[in-house]
């Protein structure tokens, strides 16, 4: 179906993922409403679907991707375009109002100043500060906020946007957009059936190259009974080795980063409190990967033993120890999750009968 108000511009198509909402948002282009709210789980492209909107909301062109205030929109340089994180709920009363500021501000040379708040589930007590604002921007401001869930404190903002669901992405569309960025096919294959439809998983699974030597570590722990002590202390050290490995690739990258941060201190360019905060990031993001880590290799276990990826012998009895391995992935994740060691539990996990 093609109409005039079929508008399909660019720089949205240009995101390669929710393909989909490239005609619904870019319909909203000719006479958008003053605040909307990306729904979505994590990893669902909502967040670059924001600046993406953003661009095509302040391009002079409708979304060209190509202008200067395309560009500078997707570099995270335009002065008319406000990004607000709120990671871990951290919004302060200060930064709520510091956002109404801009939000009250004219745009600068463009149509409209477009405010956009991300993981605004966490808003809690600045709630109310925002609502009012969000109820009655200036004519010229657009809100949009991105969020995982609509939390309670959140429902009356919700109630005041246009909602804009995102859903998982479709296994098929993340494969054609890792591939269309580089990656080889098969490990793109692979990242996409494991992803649960969250492209930012999948780009984690690619990410250093460990990909093929995860699929092969875990698949082996799931088929391979250890015959031994001693072999089921080789397999849970290799594991964990593994594990050790990846978290310690990015902490490299992540200290690089950090290193050339505070280059940029020592030239007035940063300040303190934000190499701090990006410590703090730093230590979170690693400790949560380690345990993502883990989740990812039960996935991988539960997937090899899957009965519809073996095609072999007894079907019964092979969708019973499936749910059998599913049992004490639980365990072992509920284990690990209350501070059990990572050899105790991954121990008890692959030295039970299967
Ligand atoms: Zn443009």
């Amino acid at each position: 179906m093609s109409t005039e108000g079929d508008r399909r511009p660019p720089v949205l198509v240009r995101l390669g993922i929710q393909t989909g909402l490239v005609s619904v948002l870019g319909a909203h282009l000719l006479s958008p409403r003053h605040a909307y709210l990306f729904l979505g789980p994590p990893g669902s492209g909502k967040e670059e679907w924001a600046i993406g909107f953003a661009a095509a909301l302040v391009c002079p062109n409708g979304g060209c991707g190509e202008c200067g205030d395309c560009r500078s929109v997707l570099a995270g340089m335009h002065p008319d375009v406000n990004v607000f994180a709120n990671r871990d709920g951290s919004m302060s009363v200060d930064d709520a109002r510091r956002a109404i500021k801009y939000a009250s501000l004219s745009p600068s040379g463009t149509r409209y100043r477009v405010v956009v708040m991300e993981e605004f589930e966490n808003i809690g007590r600045v709630a109310p500060v925002l609502l009012k604002a969000i109820e009655e921007p200036p004519p010229s401001t657009i809100y949009v906020i991105v969020a995982s869930v609509v939390g309670n404190e959140m429902a009356t903002i919700a109630s005041r946007c246009v909602k804009v669901d995102f859903p998982p992405v479709d296994a098929a569309e993340i494969e054609t957009y890792l591939v269309s960025r580089g990656a080889e096919p098969e490990e793109a294959s692979t990242a996409a059936q494991l992803c649960g439809g969250s492209l930012a998983k999948a780009q984690e699974l690619l990410a250093g190259g460990f990909l093929l030597r995860r699929l092969s570590l875990w698949g082996s722990a799931a088929r391979d009974h250890p015959q031994s002590g001693f072999e089921l202390m080789r397999s849970v050290g290799g594991l964990i080795g593994f594990v050790d490995d990846v978290v310690a690739e990015r902490k490299r990258k992540g200290e690089a980063d950090l290193a050339e941060l505070r280059e940029r201190v020592a030239k007035g360019g940063v300040t303190r409190g934000a190499i701090k905060e990006a410590e703090a990031d730093l230590t979170r993001e690693l400790k949560w990967l380690r345990r993502s880590e883990f989740e990812l290799g039960f996935a991988i276990m539960l997937r090899e033993m899957h009965p519809g990826m073996r095609g072999e012998g007894d079907l019964g009895a092979a969708y019973q120890a499936h749910s059998r391995l599913q049992q004490r992935v639980g365990v072992a994740m509920r284990r690990l999750a209350a501070g059990v060691s990572e050899v105790t539990a991954l121990g008890a996990l692959l030295g039970e009968q299967p």
